[in-house]
């Protein structure tokens, strides 16, 4: 444990290599994987290394790291699908969040529709 990992986070844990996942792609600050509950053809989650609990916190400590994490997503999307990509970051538990460490869902491979609610 350190100031920067969480070993009760489970995106901390996958960054670790201590719980298994399926890494896709992977930069010096930022770990893309398959999520575990698809919702598209193509549905990776990237993460910074560092913990963050949300989006907000990371763009106010780190622009640098939420750009890191977008060209990440874009990667990714030009790599497994054909570079079109929705991103989302849910903040908070009443938009969805369950995991308490900053994640972007990249969603692509398909005609993706709308249906937030
Ligand atoms: P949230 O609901 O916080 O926006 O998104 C959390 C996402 O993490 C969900 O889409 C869920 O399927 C995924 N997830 C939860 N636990 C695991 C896990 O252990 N491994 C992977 N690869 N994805 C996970
Ligand atoms: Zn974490």
């Amino acid at each position: 444990t350190s100031a920067t990992s969480n070993s009760d986070c489970i995106f901390c844990r996958i960054v670790a290599g201590d719980l298994p996942s399926t890494i896709v792609a992977e930069t010096d600050s930022a770990v893309a994987f398959n999520d575990i509950d698809p919702q598209a053809p193509v549905h990776v989650l990237v993460v910074p290394k560092k913990h963050y609990g949300d989006v907000a916190q990371v763009a106010a400590a780190d622009p640098e790291l939420l750009a890191d994490i977008v060209s990440l997503a874009d990667q990714v999307a030009g790599t497994l699908a054909d570079g079109q990509f929705r991103l989302i970051f849910n903040s908070g538990p009443r938009a969805g969040q369950s995991v308490f460490h900053v994640h972007a869902h990249v969603l692509a491979g398909a005609q993706l529709g709308w249906s937030p609610a």
